[in-house]
């Protein structure tokens, strides 16, 4: 039995303090907005953490590259948010980054796909996360991205 607010809220931080130890400059905004009435959910704790985890990962990854572009005058900014809709866990990560370009967004979820470089990305996130919530929780994930500007991803998890 999980509470999705506290597991997401402990993986952001994570992802967040692992980027900031290798850069120390970097700083983000960090929004939450959690649903105090959530359920606890029936899974395994490790599997979602590591869907957690990525999504995470991947958002600041996004916000860090735009910071590098960009510089001080960006303001990178991570929405974290939960609610509970029907019979359904929705949990969503908003970021201002760098976006998905639409001639890769039907590739992102594919095994080893990856825009990073060597050593940085192995491009199993989103293949892995797609196991764990479509295949093994009978959840969804959405994606939503204009390139540029960010992206958000919605995963929907049935309470069972
Ligand atoms: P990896 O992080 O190892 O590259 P993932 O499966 O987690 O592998 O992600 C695949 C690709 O999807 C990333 O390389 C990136 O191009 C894109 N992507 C995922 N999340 C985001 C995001 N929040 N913002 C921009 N691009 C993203
Ligand atoms: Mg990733």
């Amino acid at each position: 039995s999980v509470n999705i607010n506290n597991l997401a809220d402990e993986y952001m931080r994570l992802a967040y303090h692992g980027l900031r130890a290798k850069d120390k400059t970097f700083n983000s905004e960090l929004v939450t907005n959690f649903d105090a009435s959530l359920p606890e959910v029936n899974l395994i704790h490790q599997d979602v953490g590591r869907v957690l985890l990525n999504l995470f990962t991947n958002a600041f990854y996004a916000v860090h590259q735009k910071q590098k572009q960009l510089g001080a005058q960006f303001k990178p900014k991570i929405e974290l948010s939960t609610q509970l809709q029907q019979k359904n866990v929705v949990l969503t990560v908003k970021d201002n980054g760098t976006g998905i370009p639409e001639s890769i967004r039907d590739k992102i979820m594919q095994p080893f796909f990856t825009t990073k470089p060597t050593g940085e990305g192995t491009g199993l996130g989103l293949s892995l996360s797609y196991d764990i919530i479509v295949k093994g929780h009978n959840g969804q994930i959405a994606i939503d991205s204009e390139e540029g500007n960010g992206a958000t991803f919605t995963i929907i998890l049935p309470i069972i």
